[in-house]
């Protein structure tokens, strides 16, 4: 009676397990495919389906070590990839667009590069290429197969988007040995070919990593300056081309570093701007020229404005705080600001500049000239003055084609009611050809270097006394020099 009991509950057990053990091996499978999806999910970018940082960084590691083994003369080389102003194409036409782009950029890479080549996404525009090589060569070639990628225009939802690219390179054993280094290196030359205006590539080389060495000291040091108040201004006098008085100021930032001199705004402003000191710096900068626009009452002071003070300093509020401490006439200050600050952000920015005349103050187009200088900039916004970059006064005697230019600028500006400041005048010749195309401030060596505050009121002086002649000019000007 027992045994068939028994002999059931046997085969019910034997057949749970059998149950059990299918399912268990279900299960094994299953863990075992996505243990498989996500270690490829790990090592690739979900977008491109490319492989990711992590994949790269493995890659590399595995190729130096077979670079060590080797013995040869072989290289292992890392390009950088970034696609230039990507952030332009995903904010004019929004982020599915830019996707797409990354994607067709992802697929081009791909089919342009040769099948041993190892190609990476680290996310945002930004892709690299590992490549191991017999000879030193392979890294120009690599760096012109990558350029041909970006020849023909990549289609976004039908539309034709052209883009370039900026390209850094380093290799091993040449520039580095680990993963760490090579790839710190392709990064720092991809940032000198962006630098050096985009759309290149570059080969890393020892004085670029000098650079930037020297770039992060500078920046180190210049926190300090700040903080110190080691930084002061020196004021460039403005003539009036009617009058050959001086009309105006502007304040140039100037920098005695304790150990490298005297230091250019052109080399430390553009490093400030990147290490997030443009605004304590610009700050300063308004602080300092207000009080000191006190001491010319019947002058107009003119402020550089870095395109950072719009994006991250409440300028506006700031400019209302600096005329309440210091009463000071806001139509004498006159604001300085590039074509850039309206490219950028455009809404905002307009808005921040319509608000800033309101209050009062003037504002100028500066460096025009220099970059892309459309036109439309001056219809669409209503600027005091016009700043005539040197780059187009330099030799304007000589140059017919500027000389049209710029006429056509000076006539434009004027009928639109603004100013004209030509700057970098050095010469009698320059002075003559821009008061004829109808200038009307001239800026430049050719009057005056910029000097300390102090020196301004003898300045004011010997361009309000009467000239008899050229020659007398000449005798003042030699005076003061
Ligand atoms: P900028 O505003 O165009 O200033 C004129 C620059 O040209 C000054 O150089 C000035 O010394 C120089 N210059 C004037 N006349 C002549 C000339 O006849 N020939 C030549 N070759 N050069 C002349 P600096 O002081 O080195 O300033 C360079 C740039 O740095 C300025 O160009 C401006 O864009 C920027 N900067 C200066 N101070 C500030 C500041 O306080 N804030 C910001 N954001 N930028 C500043
Ligand atoms: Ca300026």
């Amino acid at each position: 009676f027992i045994l068939p009991l028994v002999m059931m509950g046997l085969v019910g057990a034997g057949m749970l397990t059998w149950v059990m053990i299918g399912r268990l091996k279900r299960a094994s499978s299953e863990l075992e495919n996505r243990e498989e999806l996500s270690r490829h999910q790990a090592l690739h970018d979900a977008l491109s389906g490319l492989p990711n940082r992590h994949h790269f960084v493995e890659r590399l590691q595995d190729a130096l070590d077979g670079l060590i083994q080797s013995r040869n003369n072989g290289r292992v080389v890392v390009a950088y990839i970034d696609v230039d102003r990507f952030k332009d194409v995903n904010d004019t036409m929004g982020h599915q667009a830019g996707d797409a782009l990354i994607m067709a950029v992802a697929q081009r890479l791909s089919v342009t590069l040769t099948p041993s080549d190892f190609l990476a996404r680290f996310g945002g525009d930004e892709f690299a290429v590992l490549r191991r090589a017999v000879s030193a060569d392979a890294a120009e070639e690599l760096a012109q197969r990558l350029r041909s990628a970006f020849e023909d225009a990549f289609d976004v939802y039908g539309q034709h988007v052209r883009m370039t690219a900026s390209i850094g390179i380093a290799m091993a054993p040449d520039h580095g040995a680990s993963p760490q280094e090579l790839m710190r290196h392709a990064d720092i030359a991809l940032y000198q070919g962006k630098n050096q205006g985009r759309d290149r590539a570059m080969l890393f080389c020892a004085e670029m990593a000098a650079e930037v060495e020297q770039r992060r000291e500078i920046e180190l040091d210049l926190e300090g300056a700040i903080q110190s108040n080691a930084l002061h201004l020196h004021y460039q006098p403005l003539i009036s081309c009617n009058s050959g008085k001086v009309t105006g100021v502007a304040a140039l930032l100037r920098w005695r570093h304790p150990t490298r001199g005297d230091l250019s705004p052109a080399m430390f402003v553009p490093v400030a701007e990147e290490a997030g000191l443009m605004p304590a710096l610009g700050t300063f900068v308004l602080t300092r020229a207000f009080e000191e626009a006190k001491l010319w009452p019947d002058l107009e002071v003119a402020i550089n404005l870095s395109p950072v003070q719009f994006r991250h300093v409440d300028l506006v509020d700031l400019l209302k705080n600096l005329l309440k401490d210091h009463d000071v006439d806001p139509s004498r200050i006159v604001l300085e600001v590039t074509e850039g600050v309206l490219m950028e952000s455009t809404e905002r920015n307009r808005q921040i500049l319509d608000a800033v005349r309101e209050l009062g103050f003037k504002i100028a187009l500066d460096d025009f000239g220099t970059g892309y200088s459309s036109l439309r900039y001056l219809c669409d916004f209503r600027f005091d003055k016009i700043k005539i970059d040197r780059a187009f006064v330099t030799g304007i005697h000589e140059r017919k084609r500027a000389m049209t230019i710029i006429q056509s600028v000076v006539t434009l500006g004027r009928g639109l009611g603004m100013d004209i400041v030509a700057e970098g005048v050095e010469t009698e010749a320059e002075a003559s050809v821009m008061r004829l195309i109808g200038v009307t401030e001239l800026q430049g060596f050719f009057f005056s270097h910029a000097v300390p505050s102090a020196k301004i009121a003898e300045l004011v002086d010997a361009f309000g006394r009467p000239a008899a002649d050229a020659d007398t000019a000449r005798v003042r000007r030699e005076q003061r020099a």
